[in-house]
């Protein structure tokens, strides 16, 4: 039986550095990040995959806030279905490009996900999450009266808007997900981390202004749809101990215990490598086999073992 792998991937897997984010610029992107995949898949693993919405949420924030006086502007959740349809949409199309040249006969397939939050989660007193662009004071301390949003200066860059991070505690369509995998499906789901969504007493769902971390939705994903690996794909090979310093260490396999140490020594970054470590460990936890943080370029060497860092109970 092939192995299931979920795979969350990065933001340079939609948008490179340097790009302006036109369609022709993250279409190119997603086609290479698909080049990558359909090599496990290849290989004979069957992927889930999920990815982060950051810079495109961004712009269609953007485009609310601008338009806002010839057509309504709508609220962050429907921003980020948006986004989820958009992005979803380039990846199915350069899936099937790339499967198609490849000989193989699978269909690639986005789903529109929720991931329900709690009302109660700590994180709603606390908004952490900068979203969408820099504004000036004034119009940042505008927005702030008349829609009670919470906006912060970001160290002389300008003023941003904050929201909560909650965590993630269950993917809403998970059994559909999983269900289509199991029938051969390419999935792409849960993408920007899922639609933020709280359940109402009578079993429904309505969507909330925050943002969940796609690493920690993608563990959870990854647990739901009964994976037996869980993989994050980003932009350096390796996690690293001392990151940037000179007495920099990549690290390679590491066991449970070990990585729950150097997570407590500090030197995973909150808001980058911070949410990944956890979530890899969390997978591994869980009860995974093991969790792979890599770049997206060594995606199958790393999915084999010999690349990236490799997180075993
Ligand atoms: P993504 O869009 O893939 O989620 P992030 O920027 O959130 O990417 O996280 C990846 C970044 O984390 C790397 O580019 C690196 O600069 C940073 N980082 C912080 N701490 C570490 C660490 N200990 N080891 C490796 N990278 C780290
Ligand atoms: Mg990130």
């Amino acid at each position: 039986m092939s192995k299931r792998v979920v795979v969350a991937l990065g933001g340079n897997a939609i948008l490179q550095r340097g790009q302006k984010g036109t369609e022709q610029d993250q279409r190119t992107s997603v086609a290479s990040t698909v080049a990558q995949i359909v090599k496990m898949i290849d290989a004979g693993y069957e992927v889930v995959l999920t990815h982060g919405n950051g810079p495109q949420v961004g712009a269609i924030l953007i485009q609310q806030e601008a338009g806002k006086d010839k057509v309504p502007a709508m609220p962050m959740d429907v921003c980020g279905a948006e986004s989820q349809g958009f992005i979803g949409y380039l990846f199915v199309q350069e899936f099937k490009k790339a499967l198609i040249a490849h000989g193989i006969a699978k269909e690639p397939l986005c789903l529109v996900t929720q991931v329900e939050v709690s009302s109660e989660d700590p994180a709603f007193a606390n908004p952490t999450k900068p979203v969408g662009p820099f504004y000036d004071e004034a119009t940042a301390k505008a927005r702030m009266e008349s829609s009670g949003e919470s906006w912060v200066e970001d160290s002389g860059r300008g003023w941003r808007r904050v929201v909560p991070s909650p965590k993630p505690i269950n993917i809403v369509e998970r059994q559909a997900i999983q269900e289509l995998a199991d029938r051969g499906y390419v999935v792409v789901a849960s993408g920007g981390g899922g639609i933020p969504v709280v359940k109402e007493a009578d079993g429904s769902y309505r969507g909330v202004e925050a943002v969940i971390d796609k690493d920690l939705a993608g563990e959870l994903l990854a647990q739901q749809v009964k994976a037996d690996l869980f993989m994050i794909l980003t932009d350096v090979p390796k996690v690293a101990l001392n990151y940037g310093k000179p007495e920099e260490k990549w690290l390679g396999k590491v066991d449970l215990d070990e990585m729950k140490g150097y997570q407590a020594e500090g030197h995973f970054k909150a808001g980058s490598m911070g949410p990944k470590v956890a979530a890899a460990m969390a997978f591994v936890e869980n009860g995974g086999s093991r969790a792979i943080i890599a770049s997206l370029d060594q995606a199958l060497e790393a999915l084999e073992g010999t690349e990236g860092t490799q997180i075993v109970k």
